[in-house]
């Protein structure tokens, strides 16, 4: 019985979706969770595949024991651990990580001299010293790494750092520091280059879509399209 009068679905309607959902393959979301971690407030992600629970967490750069403690309330399994760069603020969890899961740590190989220089990141911003995490397998433009039924394409995204990358899912991409809402990654940084990240942001982001969702290393969630019409340093 409905509590609140007649059924709004009629059984020829109910029979029309049935129908619907069984020609339709299903086409499950991703379960995308956001967690705010260390001192400089890093956008720890954690991605899932609805179907498997197999799990991707990107740049855990501090406080592993919440992120931990998140993939377990969701039930998921923890395959790899994939970073955008290698800023002691996006990597200062991973060996934790590492060491909880026993999962491979994924990076691009332009990144290693910042894992090799992490403590002088850290101590030059007053934080303690972090152990360097294992780079288990090197990420590269264009790979496609497999998440349950997910794929995640790799997208080399150079200016923050030599070796930055986004991740893109779905409808999503993860840009680590490459690009924020209203605002660009620094690059006054060892290595960075103000040139090469617009151009990584123009010719390799842009043309993904106005639609694209874009979940960047620091604040608020964003669009491509947003970006491209709002955004001062890239209109
Ligand atoms: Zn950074
Ligand atoms: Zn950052």
């Amino acid at each position: 019985m409905e509590p609140h009068g007649q059924s709004p679905w009629s059984s020829a309607k109910a029979d029309k979706i049935s129908l619907f959902l069984n020609f339709f393959p299903r086409v499950l979301a991703m379960i995308i969770k956001n967690i705010v971690v260390g001192p400089l407030e890093v956008n720890c992600y954690i991605l899932g595949c609805e179907d498997t629970r197999e799990a991707a967490i990107i740049d855990p750069g501090a406080d592993a024991d919440k992120i931990i403690k998140v993939v377990e309330k969701e039930r998921l399994a923890p395959k790899l651990i994939i970073n955008t760069h290698a800023h002691f603020d996006h990597v200062g969890g991973v060996w934790m990580i590492q060491d909880h899961f026993k999962i491979d740590f994924l990076l691009h190989k332009d990144e290693l001299f910042l894992i090799e220089n992490l403590n002088e990141q850290a101590t030059s911003f007053g934080l303690d010293r972090i152990p360097e995490p294992d780079v288990n397998k090197f990420v590269n433009d264009g790979d496609k790494i497999s998440l349950g039924q997910k794929v995640i394409k790799v997208i080399h995204t150079p200016g923050h750092t030599p070796g930055g990358v986004c991740y893109y899912v779905d409808n999503s991409i993860f840009v680590g520091d490459t690009m924020f809402a209203g605002s660009i990654g620094r690059t006054d940084f060892p290595g960075s280059s103000y040139e090469t990240l617009i151009k990584s942001i123009k010719e390799r982001l842009f043309p993904l879509g106005d639609g694209v969702m874009v979940y960047p290393g620091h604040g608020p969630s964003t669009t491509i399209g947003n970006e491209k019409n709002h955004n001062p340093f890239l209109t």
